[in-house]
């Protein structure tokens, strides 16, 4: 392990630090979270690239530093990467996000890209990231994990991309808000069956709460009203046992369609092992769509 003034010393500021792209986490609460190299590298920079400069500002207000700063957001970035990419080689720039890690589910992704493509030096001061702080309070398995971020919000497009991970074998982040979060879970649910989740409000903040059951009971401990702030929504894996349940399913649901239509077929399913309707329904949709191929 390098002890990290043996990198970058912190009180050398006379130092310049490397031209380049400097990636910096921010704290997604906690003030104090802001690590001691990330003050430095931001100390050192020539330009911030931020998303919201009074989100910054205030930030850096908090640690006594005023840099200048240009505006880096989905809707200008385009027009600002070119600028950004032809400094990079000259001065020190600094990309934050208004909370947490850049990139995730943030702006940032195009910028390393070309960064990268144009030989730049590229590094990161990691630090904060809400995913990763509500997967290690869940209490859910940590061992393999998937980020989905934040699912589309039309019902069609949300429903397709949880049946995309519904037979993913690993736990799985979804970012959400307050408003969405019963719609969501519901979907979830009927989805990916009644699993174990947890959800995760308002990380190293005061009121900071985690909420680990099934997701029918997180559905009624919600659905009187929509929790406050923001939100992790953890899943967990499907069951081993579930996945090879589904072989049996199938097999079951094969049967039933070829003498019933599919509504039919997932019903009479439905009554045989307990499951959700519905989830039978998708399922059956599936196979005769593949047997019709
Ligand atoms: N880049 C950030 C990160 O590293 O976590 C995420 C940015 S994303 C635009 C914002 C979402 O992250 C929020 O809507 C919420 O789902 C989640 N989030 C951010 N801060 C959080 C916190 N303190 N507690 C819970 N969730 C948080």
């Amino acid at each position: 392990m390098t002890l990290p003034d043996q990198d970058m010393p912190l009180n050398a500021q006379a130092d310049k630090l490397r031209p380049g792209l400097y990636i910096v986490a921010t704290p997604i609460g906690n003030l104090s979270d802001l690590s001691l190299r990330a003050v430095d590298t931001l100390k050192r920079a020539d330009l911030l690239a931020v998303e919201d400069s009074r989100v910054t500002a205030k930030l850096l207000h908090h640690v006594g530093i005023k840099r200048p700063m240009i505006a880096y957001h989905d809707h200008n970035a385009d027009y600002v990467r070119p600028q950004l990419l032809s400094r990079l080689n000259q001065e020190v720039i600094v990309l934050v996000s208004d909370a947490g890690t850049p990139l995730i589910s943030d702006p940032g992704f195009k910028l390393v890209r070309d960064a990268r493509a144009a030989g730049a030096f590229i590094t990161t001061i990691p630090g904060p990231c809400a995913a990763i702080a509500a997967l290690t309070l869940s209490g859910l398995p940590s061992d393999r994990f998937m980020f989905i971020g934040f699912l589309p919000p039309k019902e069609g497009a949300k429903k397709t991309a949880i049946e995309e991970v519904a037979a993913v074998s690993a736990t799985l982040i979804f970012y959400e808000t307050g408003p969405r979060l019963v719609a969501t879970l519901t979907a979830l649910q009927q989805g990916l069956g009644d699993r174990e989740a947890a959800v995760v409000r308002e990380i190293t903040k005061k009121f900071e709460e985690c909420q680990t059951e099934k997701l029918s009971e997180l559905i009624i401990r919600y659905q009187e009203k929509s929790p406050k702030g923001e939100i992790v929504l953890i899943v967990s894996p499907p069951e081993k046992k579930a996945q090879a349940d589904k072989v049996e399913v199938d097999t079951l649901l094969k049967a039933a369609l070829e003498d019933h239509p599919v509504g039919k077929a997932a019903a009479l399913v439905a009554k045989k092992t307990g499951l959700s309707r519905q989830l039978l329904y998708d399922q059956a949709m599936q196979l005769r769509q593949r047997s019709q191929k």
